[in-house]
């Protein structure tokens, strides 16, 4: 699905990010952005639920950065580099994981070229915390991190069912829905992160830290359609698919399938990508 309607040119940039280097728990999101596509074979390029098709959208594949294992700073860096690449050629980043901790490398070029930047985070977990495990760079810090970058006031999330008491005290509000974040991003340019594990484990177990409580993948979809119809979208991920805890496949298509609706809805919300000329 990806390799067919894939362009040469395309105002939306897929870029893979295959980095778990800071993964705590189960390893394998390196694997993500290859499965990924390999699964987008068994996908169709028509999407019912938006009666819309991916050869219609104005997208290209720029495959996977090549990064390094280890010290993560090196990787965020190289990260940072393409999605300004991405932003100097006046088109659109949409970041395949990887684990969590890539979406810092894109926030750090899109904070400099949209002041005004707003994030809705979607994801089972807060990764609000300070360190973990000693380490400031982690999955489980990357929206600290990024409210270092862009204020936490500029942060709404989605989905969180997992935190620790000095991150609840972080969260503006644990139950707020995509109609919340809507509202509260108006006009602003916004970037969407979507941590696949906001998904229920029985649905995408192929993840680092599955955690049990999750939405259902229409639910997961419908959220996301509500939100790239709405705001004014500068920027995405999808993240956390580690192929490797589910040998079943199902997850990768999940991951596949989420990519093909975000695309299809992005392309069908003109009114955001026309705000982007591509040079
Ligand atoms: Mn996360
Ligand atoms: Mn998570």
């Amino acid at each position: 699905m990806l390799y067919i309607a894939a362009r040469p040119e395309g105002k939306i940039c897929l870029f893979g990010a295959p980095f778990d280097s800071t993964t705590s728990y189960r390893p394998g999101s390196r694997f993500g952005p290859a499965a990924l596509r390999e699964a987008s074979y068994s996908l169709e390029t028509y999407s019912p639920i938006l009666d819309g098709d991916l050869t219609d959208v104005s997208f290209m594949d720029l495959g996977d950065i090549e990064l390094p294992f280890g010290d993560p700073v090196p990787g965020l860096s190289l990260i940072r580099s393409q999605t300004q690449a991405i932003l100097d050629a006046g088109r659109i980043p949409f970041l395949l994981g990887g684990e969590h901790l890539v979406t810092l490398g894109v926030i750090q070029a899109l904070a400099g070229a949209y002041p005004d930047l707003k994030i809705i985070h979607l994801d089972a977990h807060a990764d609000l915390r300070q360190d973990y495990l000693g380490q400031s760079l982690s999955h489980a810090t990357v929206m600290r991190r990024i409210a270092d970058v862009i204020g936490l006031e500029n942060i709404r999330q989605i989905g969180i069912r997992s935190l620790d008491k000095q991150e609840r005290e972080l969260v503006h509000m644990l139950k707020s829905t995509a109609y919340d974040a809507i509202m509260w991003a108006g006009a602003c340019p916004c970037y969407i992160t979507c941590d696949l594990d906001i998904l229920d484990p029985s649905i995408f177990p192929g993840t680092g830290t599955p955690e049990p409580g999750g939405m259902s993948f229409l639910e997961l979809v419908q959220t996301l359609v509500a939100l790239l119809s709405q705001v004014a979208c500068v920027g995405l991920d999808i993240v956390e698919l580690a192929p490797n805890q589910d040998l079943s496949g199902v997850s990768a298509v999940v991951a596949a399938k989420a990519v093909r609706e975000c695309l299809i809805a992005m392309g069908q919300a003109k009114s955001a990508l026309a705000r982007i000329s591509v040079k």
